[in-house]
């Protein structure tokens, strides 16, 4: 068999590359063997503000202009529905973080999300004692769902294995690359935290970070906007609420734990009054890079072999446009931006 491109992992990289692949034209086929589920456990949020400190996040706002319409154009392809306009409702601890929150939503960039008001909504169940800042334009694209469809799509035109990609089966010549029967010009690795397995991407500085969540029904909490304070409570509908996540540098599973969700409801309890039921609890790992920036380009000796990785905290938003990015280096030889190119750490 040959093809334009073998893709490694089918998470929100891989996803936003093979659709990048096909709007051109190009053929390809992708490998996925379940061993990582960041993109499928998500929140899936998207919001261009950091809410600790309510900063631009880096890039957001263009990488929104990208992000949307291809997940609406992916709403389309499988008449389906992924994308939600959640309002987020940051709870404030203080009066100073009131008066930060004015002076954030000043500036230009973010007076487009940031409600210049203090909402002092009464919410039953929801303790706001300093009122909340509200937050536009912001919502959820539900991920897993997303990536069920985009999977079976593919697995109907048999463009897809259910298998671990073997690095040692690899054969990387002058012009193309050979993975058992099938000969491509280039390879993309997109394995999220199984980057780690990769033994021509592993020299990269990952700083993966777990995180954990919690689904949880609670019939008197009647909100659709994302609740957050020392977690995030976000509607997912008839009553069901997705609460996370935790951040943990140690354990590299993606298994629930004990600890995980006493914190998680530790924190949940600080704020939600009313009382709830745990329907699930989900973990996955975060490919998270030292500095906080993604992973794209070519091998520094392999010409035809690339990665399309590190999308941290935000592979919603980040994932459609370093996708872009990287089809256009390696078809039409577009340097990249030092900020996301990985010779950043050669
Ligand atoms: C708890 C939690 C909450 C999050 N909330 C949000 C949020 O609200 N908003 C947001 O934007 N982001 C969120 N994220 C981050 C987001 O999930 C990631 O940025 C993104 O999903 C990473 O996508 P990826 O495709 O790079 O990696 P992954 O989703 O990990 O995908 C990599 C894929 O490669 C496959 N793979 C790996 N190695 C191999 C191999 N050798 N052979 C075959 N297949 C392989 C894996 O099975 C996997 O499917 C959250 C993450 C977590 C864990």
């Amino acid at each position: 068999m040959k093809v334009d491109y073998i893709i490694v992992g089918l998470g929100l990289a891989g996803l936003a590359f093979s659709k990048e692949l096909e709007k051109k034209g190009k053929s390809f086929v992708v490998f996925e063997d379940n061993s990582q589920n960041s993109s499928i456990v998500a929140g899936g949020m998207y919001n261009p503000v950091i809410l600790k400190r309510f900063t631009p996040v880096w890039d957001a706002i263009d990488q929104l202009k990208i992000a949307i319409p291809f997940y609406e154009e992916l709403e389309k392809q499988f008449n389906s529905k992924y994308h939600y306009s959640i309002n987020i409702y940051r709870i404030f601890k203080s009066v100073e973080e009131q008066n930060n929150w004015f002076i954030a939503s000043d500036k230009p960039t973010l007076s487009e999300y940031i409600v210049p008001e203090i909402i002092n909504e009464n919410h039953e169940g929801i303790l706001a004692k300093f009122g909340f800042g509200k937050l536009k334009n912001t919502g959820r694209i539900d991920t897993k769902l997303l990536l069920e469809d985009y999977r079976n799509y593919l697995l109907e035109r048999k463009l897809i294995y259910n298998s671990k990609f073997e690095y040692s089966e690899l054969k990387i010549k002058e012009e193309i690359v050979e993975y058992k029967n099938i000969k491509a010009s280039k390879i993309v690795f997109c394995e999220g935290f199984g980057l780690t397995k990769n033994p021509y991407f592993n020299y990269l500085p990952m700083q993966e970070a777990k995180g954990e969540l919690l689904i949880i029904k609670v019939p008197n909490l009647n909100v659709d906007f994302l609740i957050k304070a020392a977690v995030f409570v976000l509607p997912l509908g008839n009553n069901y609420y997705k609460v996370g996540a935790t951040f943990n540098w140690k354990d590299k599973t993606k298994l629930p734990t004990e600890e995980g969700k006493k914190e998680l409801l530790d924190k949940l309890d600080t704020f939600i009054t009313v009382p709830y039921e745990i329907v699930e609890h989900i973990a996955g790992i975060r490919p998270t890079v030292k500095d906080r920036r993604p992973l794209v380009g070519k091998h520094p000796n392999y010409k035809n072999v690339a990665i399309l990785n590190g999308l941290g905290t935000r592979g919603v938003m980040i994932a459609p446009t370093v996708a872009k990015v990287l089809y256009n280096h390696l078809e039409n030889g577009i340097g990249l931006n030092s900020e996301i190119s990985i010779n950043r750490f050669q």
